[in-house]
């Protein structure tokens, strides 16, 4: 906890301080979120149609984690995780519909790039990720005009060239991908299923129904043709970066914060479970000089909760985020020895609504290890163990003497040696973080509304 603990006293910085031993000293990061994409729906992690032309070619010159594990199956804590290095445990935002804070004392990343001289700015689909819950803490600029990419894109570019001549940090998020899928009639037309109609999906996953509908395959195609506007816009933005000359000069990371549930475990949506569908999400991390030979990294890791670590160390910002470094895993020979790999290093994924509520089995938690995961619903005190080598939809529970299920009991010691920061468990150890979630109930009528648009229920 001491990790949580106030940052008051920190050295002056500036652009000029950045490690010269770092692999691209004083560059400008970009953080993309593609909101709801699952990684196997993408060009480059293998999916057959042609979803991403442009996170593909930004793809080809970057690293690509092809096991990329989010934290958490909903928009609020996996962006948390995202921005502060946390696990959503300890940041206290696993419930939903909780819908609570960052806490304040949670360090965030852009505050990291502001004090190391970066000039800020994010450019978000708003929601979950609004200034509201605390996302906007280090941004000099924090726009969020509209769900979608487009929507804030002009934004961001002008922003982009205001600031293209000193170090900057930039968010970008967009809902293209979440519910209701919202795709042009040329992204249809280019993946091949120019008939369909947007409304074909509408009504899908509604309040009530979590039945498989008979027009799930058209439904998954609309989804399919969102993601693909999304990356168009994403597209737009790499395009300037590289008319602006910036592209050498530039970390950029694409990502999502979870993915989406065609009934693979009979549920649609996300938020409830911790699958490989919701939880496997793209991490592309192009770093110039370092990636340029399209490095593919095989190893499963963390995926929300890297972001602050890597990024920072890898443009030689002194800091103290929490949460692992992935650097490790793309210089030339970080291969070479055991101890790069993280292989051995938990990854864990938590969901937490209540049981029986549009088809929750309530709290879930999942550990992974390499290809092993344990998926475990605390409140029904049952476990299902995967082996994703030879599994890798999480279809077929390993059979109850498999090893994996002797996990329960140390993932039930993590859970509680982790508590947050609300007057439990380290939150008592904690004082200064004690009222840190103070207000996070009342939510401003218009964000209701915004989040009532993009399906979720009683915010
Ligand atoms: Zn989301």
């Amino acid at each position: 906890m001491a990790l949580l603990a106030s940052c008051s006293e920190r050295p002056a910085a500036g652009p000029g301080t950045a490690r010269p031993d770092a692999a691209c000293p004083g560059c400008n990061v970009v953080l993309v979120s593609m909101d709801t994409v699952r990684a196997d729906h993408l060009g480059c992690y293998g999916y057959s149609r042609d979803t991403s032309p442009s996170v593909d070619q930004l793809a080809a010159g970057s690293a690509l984690f092809e096991q990329a594990v989010s934290q958490s199956p909903w928009t609020l804590p996996a962006h948390g995780s995202m921005m502060t290095g946390l696990q959503p445990r300890v940041l206290g935002v696993v419930r939903y519909p909780a819908m609570r804070r960052l806490p304040q004392s949670a360090r965030m990343l852009a505050e990291e790039f502001k004090d190391a001289g970066y000039a800020t700015g994010a450019f978000t689909g708003g929601g979950f990720v609004s200034a509201h819950f605390g996302f906007a803490r280090g941004f000099d600029v924090y726009q969020a005009d509209g769900r979608r990419f487009e929507h804030n894109m002009d934004g961001a570019l002008d922003w982009l060239r205001l600031n293209q001549d000193r170090p900057f940090f930039l968010f970008l998020h967009g809902y293209n991908a979440h519910r209701p899928y919202y795709s042009s009639l040329a992204d249809r037309r280019a993946l091949g299923f120019g008939d369909l109609s947007r409304r074909e999906a509408s009504g899908f996953c509604g309040r009530e129904k979590r039945e498989r509908p008979a027009n799930l395959d058209a439904i998954v195609s609309l989804y399919d043709a969102s993601i693909r506007g999304g990356d168009r816009h994403v597209g737009r933005f790499l395009d300037e970066l590289d008319k602006l000359g910036l592209a050498d000069k530039t970390v950029v990371l694409v990502t999502s914060d979870h993915g989406e549930e065609f009934f693979e475990h009979g549920n649609c949506d996300h938020v409830r479970f911790v699958y490989a569908e919701v939880v496997n999400v793209p991490l592309v991390l192009r770093v110039p000089g370092l990636t340029d030979h399209g490095p593919r990294i095989k190893e499963p890791v963390s995926a929300s909760i890297s972001v602050p670590s890597t990024l920072l160390e890898l443009v030689g910002v002194e800091n103290s985020m929490p949460g692992p470094s992935l650097v490790g895993l793309l210089g030339a020979g970080a291969f070479d020895t055991a101890s790069n790999r993280p292989t051995e290093t938990p990854i864990y994924s938590e969901a937490g609504t209540a049981a029986g509520k549009l088809g929750s089995r309530g709290p879930v938690i999942a550990e992974r290890r390499g290809s092993q995961k344990l998926v475990r619903y605390t409140d029904e005190d049952s476990n299902e163990a995967y082996d994703l080598g030879v599994d890798p939809g999480e279809l077929n529970a390993l059979p109850s003497r498999h090893g994996v299920y002797s996990w329960a009991a140390g993932l039930d010691e993590w859970a509680e040696a982790n508590q947050l920061l609300d007057g439990k468990g380290q939150g008592r150890r904690n004082k200064a973080a004690k009222n840190d979630h103070e207000g996070s109930d009342e939510i401003p009528e218009e964000l209701k509304q915004k989040l009532r648009d993009l399906g979720y229920v009683d915010p």
